[in-house]
């Protein structure tokens, strides 16, 4: 497999392009800058000679490509947007030819180190892009985009080659969570999808967890502290009292790969009242409801104890495990090993220990498993790419659609 950057030119324009989305803003897209990229995008799919491309109201980039007739319709989607924990903006990707295998100084202090990324000793020889140390690099998604224009590159100058019908989605806002939320199978018309948006190439992904948030308010007695012998009951108190219910294994410094926990994410409280609140995660929906029964559990323990006190559960579902939709559709999954097994390619299951728009997708009737880009440690500065996995994944979906 070439380990060259011809493939790379999409990949090196579109990281170039500031696309954060802003989760403080209520319009779709959140920024108007992610359709710069999707412009910029419809232009290229243009000049490849797809007329029907075009962008909807809310910034998505669609194209369907016709292919033989009798086949399923395979779609595939990558996100136009980046994360907001590190600036999109001025991205300098950093090209290394011939990785050698010892520590990337990307800038000072900012390194990019083989002791804290086991996975670099497998990459010596690769050409690796890096950012420059104060940005992030956008690879996630715009890897995505790229081994997917690849695709549609790959089809527009190879006449000859035979494949099913595609249909291609560019989304916004996956970031701030609302990425799939204009996803609408009747106008994507795919019999199932791939995102493509993880990290090793090897990995396929059709697991993400279940998902619930619990609110607790509790209530407490307050009276002033030099007479409140016998009879004030500080909900603050209440609140450690009540998260000491829960069981105290289950939390995510203490859980991994298939396990579930419960989060507390923020706490906010005087005596009389005590906000917490809880993400409840499991890829299991009996243990999700185990789960979410503790809090249960825990708020009779404590209105028992302290019989002044009121405690008030808000649980809410979020998401759920697209494994459930799935499995009854197993041709996604069929199909795309059947893919990495022509390439010679390894591959494993690896779960989503958190939500995918792919789970949105598969329950709006488009089953979407996550592939992988090449590229990892997004969201920060020490975020690059693998060319030679980028170009690999390029050989992965053109397999899959290949008659
Ligand atoms: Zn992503």
């Amino acid at each position: 497999m070439d380990n060259d950057l011809n493939k790379l030119d999409y990949f090196l324009k579109y990281v170039q392009i500031d696309t954060q989305s802003d989760d403080t803003s209520l319009t779709s897209p959140s920024s108007a800058k992610q359709l710069n990229l999707a412009k910029e995008i419809l232009n290229d799919i243009k000049k490849l000679g797809f007329n029907n491309a075009y962008i909807d109201e809310f910034g998505q980039v669609h194209l369907f490509i016709e292919g033989e007739k009798g086949y399923d319709t395979i779609g595939f989607n990558a996100h136009m947007d980046t994360a907001l924990e590190v600036s999109g903006k001025d991205v300098k990707p950093n090209i290394i030819n011939n990785y050698s295998g010892q520590d990337i100084i990307l800038k000072n202090n900012v390194i990019l180190s083989k002791n804290d990324f086991h996975i670099l000793n497998d990459f010596i020889g690769d050409t690796l892009i890096t950012t420059d140390g104060t940005t992030l690099l956008g690879a996630d998604d715009k890897a995505g985009i790229s081994i997917i224009m690849n695709l549609i590159r790959y089809i527009a100058t190879n006449k000859d080659f035979k494949h099913v019908p595609i249909s291609i989605l560019f989304t916004c806002d996956e970031e701030i969570g609302r990425g799939a939320d204009h996803f609408d199978n009747k106008i994507f018309k795919a019999n199932y999808a791939y995102t493509i948006d993880g990290d090793t190439p090897y990995g396929i992904s059709y697991e993400n967890f279940n998902a619930a948030s619990v609110i607790v308010k509790i209530s407490g007695f307050n009276i002033h502290p030099g007479e409140a012998k016998g009879k004030m009951i500080n909900s603050i108190l209440l609140a450690n009292e009540f998260d000491n219910l829960l069981n105290p294994d289950e939390i995510p410094a203490k859980t991994q790969d298939y396990q579930g926990f419960h989060h507390l994410n923020s706490i906010n409280g005087e005596e009389s009242l005590t906000t917490m609140n809880y993400i409840v995660r499991d890829f299991d929906k009996e243990k999700l409801e185990e789960k979410i029964n503790q809090f249960v559990k825990a708020k009779e323990i404590v209105e028992e104890k302290y019989n002044k006190s009121h405690v008030d559960l808000n649980i809410k579902y979020q998401y759920k495990n697209m494994a459930e939709i799935i499995n009854q559709n197993k041709s996604v999954l069929d199909k795309i090993i059947k893919a990495y097994n022509n390439l010679n390619i390894p591959y494993k299951f690896i779960p989503i220990r958190g939500g995918t728009d792919g789970a949105t997708f598969s329950f709006k009737g488009c089953p979407t498993p996550n592939l992988g880009t090449g590229s990892y440690n997004h969201h920060g500065v020490l975020e690059f790419l693998n060319v030679r996995e980028h170009n690999m994944l390029i050989e992965i979906l053109k397999e899959v659609v290949k008659v």
